[in-house]
């Protein structure tokens, strides 16, 4: 069974264990560098960024998750994840993975509304929905989210809201969501990691 770490410093790591072991995968907690040993994918979950960098400094983990990405393993952040995978983050310094060629604004959607839940369209989703799921949009849950200012030339930009901000995101192997997959019955998200990590290891025994 494929095999994906969770990193679980902080946050909102036991759902998406959860949803893991819905979807055909063995999800195991990752807190220490010889956790990531033998994964073929890793999700970052939300939390706090902040408190989730440090963790990672003091465990040793931000140069394995680097190189993970660098072998071009699929890693995967939601929310304050994304945080940590991004590039840059406007004006605060924090420890980062800065992985993923975005720049990212914390906490982009104000005091009052902190959290609020939005149905977006994210079309790659098509290719892993179900018939009865097909073109259903996906009901995304932002906590204290961030969004994305801007991308790179290469990223892929797989969803924005109606004003335009951009919530999802694609760069090869790395994957981002402003928002909570994990909070949600639909899988799809997490099915479509999954597919990104069978292409990753396809094209790895083909080389
Ligand atoms: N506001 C958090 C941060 O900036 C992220 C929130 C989340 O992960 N739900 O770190």
């Amino acid at each position: 069974m494929t095999r994906i770490g969770v990193l679980a410093l902080q946050g909102a790591f036991i759902e998406h264990l959860k949803i893991l072991s819905t979807v055909g995968a063995e999800g195991v907690e990752v807190r220490l560098p010889q956790d990531l040993t033998g994964l073929s994918g890793l999700i970052i979950p939300g939390g706090e960024s902040t408190t989730v960098g440090k963790l990672a400094v003091t465990y040793g983990l931000i140069g394995p998750i680097r190189e993970m990405a660098q072998h071009g393993k699929v890693i995967w952040g939601t929310c304050a994840g994304l945080i940590l995978m991004a590039r840059t983050v406007e004006g605060v310094e924090q420890p980062l993975l800065g992985m993923m060629d975005l720049v990212v604004r914390r906490n982009a959607f104000g005091r009052q509304v902190e959290s609020f839940e939005a149905d977006i369209s994210v079309p790659v989703l098509g290719a892993v929905s179900e018939p009865e799921e097909k073109n259903h949009p996906f009901h995304a849950v932002f906590i204290r989210a961030p969004l994305i200012a801007s991308v790179g030339d290469a990223v892929q930009i797989l969803s924005r809201l109606s004003d335009g901000s951009i919530v999802a995101a694609r760069d090869g192997n790395l994957l981002a969501t402003a928002f909570h997959p994990e909070l949600t019955g639909d899988t799809r998200f997490h099915r479509y990691f999954l597919q990104m990590v069978a292409e990753r290891e396809e094209a790895s025994r083909d080389t």
